[in-house]
């Protein structure tokens, strides 16, 4: 491979990216080229396993000539088309496949261009919806320690991710938190989801107690917190969430921007653990990465809601200039089929055990302090010196890809979300490579 001080390219400085130490990166720059299955190439030619899907995205794997074609004809045929007032055929046909797919009585189905948006969306749709009903005082959102919900006003104020709160400290929204349910010592290496922590919804009733349920429009959480570190939750904590929120006419927000699309093995969490939101955010695997596109799925009984009034009245003050693109459409689209052609959630399924076993053959190394897993997802914690506090997670990114495997390292995690074609071997490459990187840190 060749060393960083050999990178010649253009000028790398103009470009701020986004979620990055930027003179770090710049002074040992990454450049992906290509791509196709499961594998990155790089500027110089190296090839790396994707362990990442991206960032929780690529569900499909790579360079999938199916969408390719399916957004170039859409391209060709239809460049653009606004969806304020006219729309086109395929923004209607994904939204009737998206509901076919979405858990029973969710039929309606609102577009953004990304996770956040959606996010956004599915914020102002609840403070709507509370509104068109009479119950505008319900303003307030529960959101949970360790959430990630995007980085939109609202998402960053209902996330519970220290770091993207604080440097924007005056919040748009009214919020609290619940707690997040990672117990590494009652739970550590649990295999699935852990035994203990159910009672952590019950800080809900608390929450309750002191704003007045009367107040609360929603609480949005994600079934399996991803970016905050991959905690799959307790079980029974989502089911009593659920019963909490339906005994005070609460709201329940499901992110499964990450979760969605087969990753833990059905289309929706919610689906995998039999528990229903009354709105679901996605994004990412809805069209594998590809395009930029998020949405909001909704029960109809919220949409009814607005369906009030004169007919010429718009219903929500709310969308974007992008919102249904066709080319996003046209994505997704070409993207279910490959889901449904490949089996890809039933992938999941079959792969998991084979992925938690990998994953838990990195226990007895003594940096590492847990181990998560729930379908396709891993997340790795490792103990850190006091001079590499916050920074192991990127060491082990980094010599990671010097042996051709890209991670994910966040904090003292490393983070894992491979595309669900992965292939057995593939997997064992993963969970030998960190072996190795992590071996060498000691
Ligand atoms: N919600 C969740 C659960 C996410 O994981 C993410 C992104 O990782 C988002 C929202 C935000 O999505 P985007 O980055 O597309 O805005």
């Amino acid at each position: 491979m060749k060393k960083p001080t050999d990178f010649v390219s253009s000028d790398l400085s103009y470009y701020w990216l986004p979620f990055t130490p930027n003179r770090l990166y710049k002074s040992a720059p990454i450049l992906l080229s290509s791509a196709e299955g499961m594998f990155y190439q790089t500027e110089n030619g190296d090839k790396l396993l994707d362990g990442t899907a991206g960032l929780w995205c690529c569900n499909v794997g790579h360079g999938r000539r199916q969408i390719a074609e399916a957004v170039k004809n859409s391209l060709l045929r239809l460049d653009y088309a606004s969806s304020f007032s006219v729309s086109h055929p395929q923004a209607f046909e994904l939204s009737e496949r998206l509901c076919d797919l979405a858990p029973d009585g969710f039929n309606r189905v609102f577009f953004t261009n990304s996770g956040s948006e959606a996010v956004d969306t599915a914020l102002k749709i609840a403070l709507a919806y509370h509104q068109a009903r009479g119950e505008e005082q319900r303003t307030l959102f529960i959101g949970r320690e360790k959430g990630y919900h995007g980085v939109n006003f609202g998402g960053t104020s209902v996330g519970g991710i220290d770091n993207n709160r604080k440097q924007f400290n005056n919040n748009l929204l009214d919020v609290d938190h619940l707690p997040h349910t990672l117990d590494i010592e009652r739970n550590a290496f649990s295999r699935g989801l852990p035994e203990y922590g159910k009672e952590c919804a019950e800080s809900l009733l608390e929450i309750i107690n002191l704003h007045d349920a009367s107040s609360i429009a929603g609480v949005i959480v994600e079934p399996v917190i991803g970016a905050g570190g991959v905690i799959p939750p307790p079980k029974g904590y989502l089911k009593r969430l659920r019963e909490i929120c339906d005994q005070h006419g609460i709201l329940l927000i499901f992110d499964e921007v990450i979760t969605a699309f087969g990753r833990v093995g059905k289309a929706f969490a919610a689906e995998r653990f039999n528990v229903t939101p009354d709105i679901i955010t996605i994004a990412k695997g809805l069209t594998s990465g590809t395009i930029p596109m998020g949405a909001v799925i909704l029960k109809q009984e919220i949409y009814d809601a607005f369906m009030e009034g004169p007919e010429d009245k718009i219903e929500l003050f709310h969308g974007y200039t992008y919102s249904g693109h066709p080319s996003a459409c046209a994505a997704a689209l070409a993207t279910l089929d490959i889901y449904e052609d490949e089996k890809l959630f039933q992938r999941t399924i079959e792969l998991s055990p084979i992925w938690e076993d990998a994953l838990h053959s990195l226990k007895e190394l003594t940096r590492v302090i847990d181990i998560r897993n729930y379908g396709l997802l891993g997340g790795i914690d490792l103990r850190a010196d006091t001079d590499t506090l916050g920074q192991i997670g990127y060491k082990v990114f980094r010599a990671c890809l010097d042996k051709g495997v890209l991670v994910r390292g966040a904090g003292d995690s490393i983070l894992l979300s491979p595309p669900l074609i992965i292939e057995e071997g593939q997997i064992d490459q993963i969970a030998t490579t960190l072996k190795t990187v992590i071996k060498e840190l000691n």
